[in-house]
């Protein structure tokens, strides 16, 4: 797929999952000022119903008719003592409930035009309050039932939050997953190009000698050398040589098939780290010697013991190392370094090849990824030696890190655990 392309549609899904956050927002206000409408309706029905109810219940309205004669001033004390405070209560109650309504309620009688109902009053329209007039049950219009609802807000605010905070949390989660899909979508790309171009490498390597040993081979097949056994000789070196070179290639691919499943057998042993680099370099020397290169060495941190496989690190500085030579235009002028930090070793291997450009730099530890310039592909492999280089470090509790710049060179910097002296 496109880049671009890519990008326009990661815009679409972000732009659908803000459209359905939005659309989930209004649907929450919708559904709440649906709700509050439902729970007024209901209320009022359950109130007309139950002073109907003990409007016709006349023993009820002949004791509450008593109290109000008795004493008006201290009404709710007197219905309480009677007993029937609490059956207005539990038939409201009850009315309530066949609504589908359980919520808390608190019930006064008030005089009409007294100071507190007028206060109350304001307060209706927030729908915490309900008044029903008593005259049914008193026989005389003076004095309204208020129902309070107190904590009819905190019930709305209460099932809206969950809903809305759900809705949030889902709507992110989608948007990391979304994210995350894009990145291992984004890595599988691009392991996948570098695959195609591992192919075109692999088949570009084995070419070469295979086309040269047909040559030869048909050179000896037709008889061309005549009688010239020197000839003849030549040619059976080449096909020799050509042969060692497909054997090389062979080996790098079965390795490069072990760094792809990560099984290395480890064999790890306390040394120095300073003998290890001076074997991988001493491998180096031809190469370096071919383009007239140097090694120099300050080693500060000589004696310093770390539990290592030697072998495999043997093979992490031959790469670095045939990496500084290879990737280099100049005569190979290389630093390596060795010194403690933090209770760490940091090895620096440093060189002054074409250098990585910073853009490509988080790249080179990918497996089969190779800079991709003209001139780098002068230079054979496969893209696999760095990979292999972190897989090791990584497997010692280490860590690797490049610092480049174009034209300049290069610095590797390992840094291991070091062994603390018992
Ligand atoms: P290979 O050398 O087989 O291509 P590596 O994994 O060793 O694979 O390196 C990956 C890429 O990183 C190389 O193709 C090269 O472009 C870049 N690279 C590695 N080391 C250096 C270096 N010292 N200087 C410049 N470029 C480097």
């Amino acid at each position: 797929m496109k880049t671009v392309f890519r990008k326009y549609t990661f815009l679409l899904a972000m732009l659908i999952i803000l459209a359905l956050l939005a659309t989930q927002i209004k649907w929450i206000v919708y559904s709440i000022r649906f709700q509050d409408k439902v729970f007024e309706k209901s209320v009022e029905l359950a109130l007309n119903e139950s002073m109907t109810n003990l409007t016709a219940d006349k023993p009820l309205c002949n004791k509450v008719k008593a109290c109000v004669e008795c004493d008006s001033i201290r009404l709710k004390a007197q219905l309480t003592s009677t007993g029937v405070w609490q059956e207005i209560h539990d038939a409201i109650k009850s009315e309530l409930k066949s609504y589908d309504i359980d919520l808390e309620y608190e019930m006064y009688i008030l005089e009409n035009g007294s100071d507190e109902l007028k206060k109350l009053e304001a307060e209706f329209d927030k729908g915490l309050y309900y008044s029903r007039c008593m005259g049914g049950i008193l026989g005389q219009t003076g004095y309204q039932l208020v129902v309070e609802f107190p904590s009819r807000t905190r019930f709305f605010f209460a099932t809206a939050g969950y809903m809305f905070v759900g809705s949030v949390i889902l709507i992110l989660l989608l948007i990391i997953s979304l994210f995350y899909l894009l990145r291992i979508y984004n890595r599988e790309l691009r392991i996948a190009k570098h695959t195609k171009e591992l192919l075109n490498n692999v088949s570009h390597e084995f070419k070469t000698p295979l086309s040269s040993i047909a040559l030869a081979s048909n050179m000896i097949r037709k008889k061309r050398y005549g009688t010239d056994d020197e000839k003849l000789g030549n040619y059976a070196e080449l096909i020799s040589k050509e042969n060692r070179k497909l054997q090389n290639l062979v080996e790098s691919l079965l390795r490069l098939e072990a760094v792809e499943r990560n099984e290395f057998d480890y064999n790890r042993e306390n040394t120095t780290i300073e003998d290890l680099i001076k074997e991988g370099a001493s491998t180096c020397e031809m190469l370096l010697e071919e383009k007239f290169g140097q090694i120099k060495y300050d080693f500060q941190s000589e004696g310093t013991q770390v539990f290592v496989d030697k072998l495999h690190f043997v093979n992490v500085f031959v790469n670095l190392l045939s990496n500084a030579i290879k990737y280099s235009k100049r005569n190979p002028d290389i630093d390596i370094a060795t010194r403690i930090e933090n209770e760490n070793l940091v090895i620096l291997v440093k060189d002054n090849g074409i250098g990585i450009p910073a853009k490509f730099q988080k790249y080179i530890f990918d497996k089969y990824y190779r800079v991709p310039t003209g001139d780098v592909h002068d230079a054979k492999g496969f893209g696999i030696g760095l990979a292999y280089v972190k897989q090791i470090v990584e497997a010692h509790n280490g860590t690797i890190s490049v610092e480049s710049t174009s034209s300049e060179g290069t610095v590797f910097r390992i840094e291991l655990p070091v062994i603390k002296a018992q």
